[in-house]
C-alpha cells in the first residue's frame, strides 16, 4: 500500500492510499468519487488503446509509425497550427508543447485562458492577494464560495478547509463561517450550518453586488433599502460584516464568476474590492483562491513564465514570440488557423456550437486517453497515458504549489506519455527537415 497523489482535480490530494502490484490497481482508499473515477479510467470502456487515422471518413486503427507520419505530414502542410489543452498533462509535457509550437510557428494556449487565467490577466493591473490551502486550513475563519460549487467540482475541498481544525486555532468548523453567493442552489448549500450565509443572487448581477460593496466599502449603514442583486438589506449587512470583520477570509472564485457578463470587467472590480477591504481591515485580511478544474490548470502559466517571461497563450512567428492580443477564442472565431492539435481536452463538447463548428471544419490531431466528441471528428488520434497513474510528472495545485505526481502502474500496450508523443513529433519534424 503506497501513499499517492490523486490527479482527479486541481486539489491534487496527496493522502490517497493505493494498493497495487505495479501492474494492476487493486484498491484505492481516501479518494472522493471523482478521484475514484480517475483511477477507474485505467480500465474504462472509453479508453483509447490504439492510434486511429481517418480513412474513408471513418476512424481506423493504425500503427504508431503510420499515425506519427500522418501527424507530421499534416503539421508540415499547416501554416497556422493551433495547439490547445495541456491542463491534464504534466509540466514536462507542457514544456514540450511549447517547444513544438515554437518549431512549427504555432499558437499555443491552455484551458486556463478561459478559466482562472482571466483572474490573473486582471491581476496584472490591480494586484492580487492569493493564499494556499495550508494557510486556509490553519487560519481561515471565513470561506466564501462565489459562483463555485466546490462540493461537486472539487469534492474534498470543503473537507479540508471548512471541516478541519487549524494549527493556530483551538476550534474548527464551529468558528468558520461559510458564505455562498450563487444564483443556483447547488450541492454546496447542503454543507451549510446555522451560522452560515446562503445568498441566492439574481443571475448575472454579481457585478452590481461588487460595485455596491465597493461604494459602501464596508459601511453597512448606507446600503439601499431595497437591497441589491436580489439580496435584501439584511443579507447585505451580514455579508459586509463578515468581509470586513474576518480574521482570515478567503474568496473561492468559481466558474460562475468567470462566465462573460456583458459590458463588465467583473474580475477587475472584484480584485479592487478585495484591495479596498484589506486597506480598511483592522483585524485581518481577505484573500483569493481560484477553482481550476483540471489537475494541472496552473502549470502552463508557470512553464510559459519560466520559458518566456509571459503567462497565458504564446504565439510564435519565425520561431520567436510574437506580441499579440489574440486568444484561443478570437483565433477560432476569426478562423485564424488551418489545423489544430488538442492535448487532453475535448473542445468540441466544451466550446459553444458557434466555435466547435469552426474547429470541426479544419483537421484535428488529438492526443488523449479517452473517447470524446472531439475524437469523433479528429483526423488522427494518438492515445496517451494517464498522468499521475501511468506516468510521473510535475503539476501545480490550485493554490500554485508544485506537487510531484508518481507513476503507479505501467500503461497498457506500452502507450507513450504526452511528453513522449510531443517529443516524437518534434524529432520527426526535425529529421524530416522542419516545418
Ligand atoms: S478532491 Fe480532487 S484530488 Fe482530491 S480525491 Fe477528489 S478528485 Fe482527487
Amino acid at each position: 500500500m503506497k501513499r499517492s497523489v490523486c490527479s482527479g482535480c486541481s486539489l491534487l490530494c496527496d493522502d490517497i492510499m493505493v494498493k497495487s502490484d505495479g501492474i494492476y490497481i487493486d484498491e484505492v482508499f481516501g479518494a472522493c468519487l471523482k478521484g475514484k473515477e480517475k483511477f477507474d479510467q485505467v480500465t474504462s470502456q472509453n479508453r483509447i488503446l490504439s492510434p486511429l487515422i481517418r480513412k474513408d471518413d471513418t476512424l481506423q486503427k493504425a500503427s504508431w509509425d503510420e499515425a506519427l507520419q500522418r501527424t507530421v505530414d499534416l503539421i508540415k502542410k499547416s501554416k497556422k497550427p493551433l495547439i490547445y489543452g495541456l491542463s491534464n498533462s504534466s509540466c514536462e509535457a507542457q514544456l514540450k508543447g511549447i517547444e513544438l509550437a515554437k518549431l512549427i510557428n504555432g499558437f499555443i494556449d491552455s484551458n486556463a485562458s478561459i478559466c482562472q487565467g482571466k483572474v490573473l490577466d486582471n491581476a496584472v493591473n490591480s494586484g492580487i492577494t492569493l493564499t494556499t490551502i495550508t494557510e486556509i486550513i490553519n487560519k481561515a475563519d471565513l470561506i466564501l464560495l462565489w459562483g463555485s460549487n466546490a462540493a461537486e467540482s472539487i469534492p474534498r475541498l470543503l473537507n479540508k478547509v471548512l471541516f478541519s481544525r487549524g494549527k493556530f486555532r483551538m476550534t474548527g468548523r464551529e468558528i468558520k463561517t461559510l458564505i455562498i453567493i450563487d444564483p443556483v442552489k447547488t450541492a454546496s448549500f447542503n454543507t451549510m450550518g446555522v451560522r452560515d450565509v446562503a445568498l441566492r443572487i439574481t443571475p448575472g448581477k454579481d457585478i452590481e453586488l461588487i460595485k455596491v460593496l465597493k461604494e459602501e466599502c464596508c459601511a453597512a449603514d448606507s446600503i439601499p433599502s431595497e437591497g441589491v442583486a436580489g439580496l435584501d438589506k439584511d443579507d447585505m449587512k451580514r455579508l459586509l460584516q463578515h468581509l470586513s470583520g474576518a480574521e482570515y477570509g478567503v474568496i473561492f472564485v468559481g466558474q460562475g464568476l468567470l462566465t462573460p457578463q456583458k459590458n463588465s470587467n467583473l474580475i477587475n472590480e472584484l480584485l479592487e474590492l478585495v484591495q479596498m477591504i484589506n486597506i480598511k481591515q483592522e483585524r485581518g485580511r481577505i484573500t483569493l483562491a481560484m477553482m481550476g478544474g483540471h489537475f494541472n490548470m496552473n502549470g502552463f502559466d508557470h512553464v510559459a513564465l519560466s520559458m518566456y517571461g509571459k503567462r497565458g497563450n504564446l504565439h510564435f512567428k519565425d520561431n520567436q514570440i510574437l506580441e499579440t492580443d489574440e486568444n484561443i477564442i478570437s483565433k477560432i472565431e476569426n478562423e485564424d488557423f488551418d489545423c489544430s492539435i488538442f492535448i487532453g481536452t475535448d473542445p468540441i463538447s466544451h466550446f459553444p456550437m458557434s466555435l466547435s463548428s469552426k474547429l470541426a471544419k479544419k483537421p484535428i490531431i488529438l492526443i488523449d486517453n479517452r473517447n470524446s466528441a472531439t475524437l469523433q471528428l479528429a483526423s488522427i488520434v494518438l492515445p496517451t497515458t494517464i498522468t499521475g497513474i501511468e506516468c510521473s510528472g510535475l503539476a501545480y495545485r490550485l493554490d500554485h504549489i508544485p506537487i510531484e505526481l508518481k507513476k503507479i502502474i505501467n500503461p497498457p500496450s506500452k502507450i507513450p506519455t504526452d511528453e513522449e508523443i510531443l517529443n516524437q513529433i518534434i524529432q520527426k519534424l526535425k529529421s524530416d527537415g522542419g516545418n
